[in-house]
């Protein structure tokens, strides 16, 4: 019985055996996948009496052995904010199976934020500033509730619906604890992603409401330039930079129609001392978010943050090939590395990479075969992007010829 560890309120289950919950059929069918982790993956499904359509995120028993809390986490946490802010997603139902934990959720239609982003015909500071407001309005109340979200990014930030005046939700509740106010203020886990992790992180200094700030500022430059501040070739060296908020407006090429007062709400973000770094309501106030400007202010700054989050992604997709790849060559599955050798470079990249090289995709964009392990496109000048490009080219033709 040990499915049953977990009933209904995501809580340890110590009543008698009749009142515990019962290991039902699943009362959903699921469909196409909308996301994954490294330990859910998330689906679309339809409620099959109602026939409504909700989000599940369905754990596998198996790789969450030892994990548990970790969802029972997420439940609770889910439980006791989702209905409480339009900005935050809802949990409809949570059930078990025999081999699955589900966790219902409202079907965010409208993608991922920066999907939809680039997607959008213009992209102004003001709009940018529209969708921190929301962010911060719903971290504001987890805040005021005593939950420290702890994973904001923008791939945790979803559109309720395709409309243009579409909700932002925060998703991902998954690393969040909530916070017993009475046994300390502080939480000491290391977690999130190091991107948009805040220096007391890393120097254990202890993180409470404070890390989410710091993340809205890595968000909020990430959104006005498309790539993240402290980007750099090693983790180790991303880590460094963060702890002394080694990051600066450049290259100014990208910058340049970027407001001070966007500026400086980043700067008051990316503010090394918790306790000196403004409080989600302070930034609420902060005039880049309070004063709102109905009227399109600057310039449109899509093409510039397409461009170069396009680089970013681009490189993320190399990064899994050539994971993928070292993973063969270090002797991984013999059976694999047969078909990998028969097979195109396409299957891997999801685009040709042939001599000609152009159309922006593929292996292109990728510094050096000598990998660091994230993928992170830093913010580069054309120059230094066509000399990557080169560098690609060369390096990926050589790969894959000396198979
Ligand atoms: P993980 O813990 O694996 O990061 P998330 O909850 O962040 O799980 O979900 C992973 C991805 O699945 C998200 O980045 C998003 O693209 C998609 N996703 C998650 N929840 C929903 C939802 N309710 N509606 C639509 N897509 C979703
Ligand atoms: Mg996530």
């Amino acid at each position: 019985m040990s499915a049953m560890a977990v009933d209904q309120n995501g809580t340890s289950n110590s009543r008698p055996p009749s009142q515990q919950a019962q290991i039902q059929p699943c009362r959903y069918k699921t469909g196409k996948t909308l996301g994954a982790g490294s330990y859910s993956v998330v689906k679309e499904c339809v409620h099959i009496d109602t026939g409504r359509y909700y989000a599940a995120k369905v754990i596998n028993k198996r790789l969450m052995a030892g994990r548990e809390h970790m969802v029972r986490n997420e439940i609770a946490v889910l439980k006791k904010v989702s209905m409480g802010h339009q900005n935050i997603l809802t949990l409809v139902d949570y059930f078990e199976t025999m081999n699955n934990l589900y966790l219902v959720t409202d079907l965010a239609l409208g993608g991922e934020l920066f999907d939809r982003i680039c997607r959008k015909g213009s992209y102004y500071e003001s709009d940018a500033a529209d969708l921190i407001r929301a962010t911060l309005s719903a971290v504001a109340y987890l805040h005021d509730n005593g939950i420290v979200h702890r994973d904001l990014k923008p791939e945790n930030l979803l559109f309720r619906t395709p409309e243009d005046n579409s909700d932002l939700l925060i998703a991902d509740f998954g690393l969040s604890r909530i916070m017993d106010e009475e046994q300390f203020h502080v939480l000491t886990t290391t977690c999130g992603t190091p991107g948009y992790m805040a220096p007391e992180i890393f120097k254990k200094s202890g993180h409470g409401k404070p890390v989410d700030i710091w993340a809205i500022g890595v968000i909020t430059y990430f959104l006005l330039c498309g790539y993240t501040p402290f980007d750099r070739d090693s983790n180790l060296e991303e880590m460094q930079a963060i702890l002394v908020a080694d990051y600066s407006f450049t290259p100014i090429e990208y910058w340049r129609n970027v407001s001070t007062t966007a500026r400086e709400f980043i700067k008051r973000c990316l503010t090394i001392d918790g306790n000196a770094r403004m409080t989600a309501h302070e930034a609420l106030q902060h005039p880049w978010i309070a004063d709102t400007q109905d009227e399109q202010m600057g310039e449109d700054l899509l093409p510039t943050v397409k461009k170069n989050f396009n680089a970013r992604r681009t490189l993320h997709a190399a990064i899994d090939t050539i994971r993928a790849i070292n993973q063969l060559r270090a002797g991984q599955g013999a059976a694999m590395m047969d078909g990998a050798m028969s097979k195109n470079p396409e299957r891997h990249n999801g685009q040709g990479q042939g001599q000609g090289g152009g159309g922006g995709g593929g292996m292109e964009g990728v510094t050096n075969m000598v990998m660091d392990s994230r993928g992170h496109g830093r913010g580069q000048t054309e120059e230094m992007i066509k000399e990557q490009e080169r560098k690609i080219r060369d390096t990926t033709n050589g790969m894959w010829s000396a198979r």
